[in-house]
């Protein structure tokens, strides 16, 4: 990705003058700066940010400029990532399968937090005396667009005999979980929370720290996550599930941090009846859309940025490549005076696109535009 140090007011009117046949990310830094307030300022605990929903050097500087002090990343390249902008930055290595190498990598980065999963990855990790060890639990909850505890995660038994473990070795005993992503159930994070509690009783340990993972949910659809009352939810099931004395909290967003930051502005290159071809697709900025499903927050411009006020048809949108899966939805709700040259600007772009953008067939977005408004 090509930073373009292009500053500009608003989308539309740089879309309207710049006609640009390429796709286009517009950062908005003011944003990303207020959801991180939002987390901040509302989270009963210690907000981390997951480095891999988007790993823009600018969201991360945008990220520590709001006060961001603590990362969960995943891979030796992340950390280098984190440390070149924020040389201080606490780091949460909260991948629990790891490689020998990038055991000893993390080791010189100065992991303060790591997360396992099952002995064997515990074993890996040699001597833990006085680390924070997260051990993660996976249980059958729903609530999220997709669960990521098909993956990770260790059953309640195998989460109590690690935490029993992690204490018999000297190591700082913590719980961690992720509800899956795109989460709107507050449901999802109390079940865990209430399980955690009742593990970390039948461990005979006190938890360390409790990490109630990410998960928090963008605003793709209405109506809007309201994130306040998530974290009330997570207060308040903290203080149930642990007498009143709950272990310190922290989070790991990423999707929630960075959704709003960007919106992606494409082009619309033909028009064929009820079905139209866009300038990118599942293998660019929009790769989440097949695993998502459509987000309804895209406006319809006309070629001078205008907003079209047609007919709201199901719309079939297709990407810019020459396979049939680059096809984004056969129902997205478009006006029906959209056509060729007009633009679609896309809202709460920014998590999971930047990074999972690919060159497949010579496409892909490759500027970003940052917006100063
Ligand atoms: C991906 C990931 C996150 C962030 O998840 P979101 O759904 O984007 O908030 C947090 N923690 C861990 C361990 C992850 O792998």
């Amino acid at each position: 990705m090509v930073l373009q140090q292009a500053f500009h007011s608003d989308p539309a009117r740089w879309l309207a003058r710049e006609q640009p046949d390429e796709p286009v990310f517009f950062f908005d830094p003011r944003r990303l700066h207020a959801a991180a307030r939002e987390f901040i300022d509302g989270f009963p605990g210690e907000v981390t940010y997951a480095v891999k929903a988007n790993p823009d050097p600018s969201v991360i500087e945008g990220l520590v400029a709001a006060g961001m002090q603590a990362f969960d990343v995943a891979s030796p390249d992340e950390m280098a990532l984190v440390r070149s902008v924020a040389p201080k930055a606490r780091l949460h290595y909260h991948n629990p399968v790891r490689s020998r190498a990038e055991i000893a990598a993390a080791r010189a980065f100065g992991i303060t937090s790591w997360s396992v999963d099952r002995m064997a990855e515990l074993d890996k990790l040699g001597p833990i005396e006085g680390v924070e060890i997260a051990v993660r639990l996976k249980l059958p909850v729903a609530g999220a667009v997709y669960d990521f505890g098909s993956k990770f995660g260790a059953s309640p038994d195998a989460a109590e005999a690690l935490l029993r473990a992690v204490a018999a070795r000297g190591g700082l005993p913590s719980m961690t979980f992720h509800p899956g992503t795109q989460c709107r159930s507050g449901a999802a994070w109390a079940a865990y929370i209430r399980a955690c509690g009742e593990i970390a009783a039948r461990a005979g340990v006190t938890l360390h720290r409790l990490n109630v993972g990410g998960g928090f949910p963008a605003f793709r659809e209405a109506p809007a996550p309201d994130l306040p009352a998530l974290f009330e939810t997570i207060r308040h099931a903290a203080d149930e599930a642990f007498d009143g004395t709950p272990p310190a909290l922290v989070c790991e967003p990423g999707r929630a941090m960075v959704a709003e930051a960007f919106e992606l502005g494409l082009q619309v290159k033909a028009r064929d009846g009820d079905a139209i071809f866009l300038n990118d697709g599942i293998y660019g900025g929009l790769s989440e859309w097949r695993d998502l499903g459509p987000s309804t927050r895209i406006t319809a411009l006309a070629t001078d940025g205008t907003p079209l006020r047609g007919e709201i048809r199901a719309t079939a949108v297709f990407g810019p490549t020459c396979d049939s899966l680059d096809r984004l939805s056969d129902r997205v709700d478009l006006p029906c005076d959209l056509a060729e040259g007009d633009f679609l600007l896309f809202q709460a772009c920014g998590a999971y696109s930047t990074a999972l953008v690919t060159r497949f067939n010579g496409y892909g977005v490759r500027r970003i535009v940052t917006l100063m408004r």
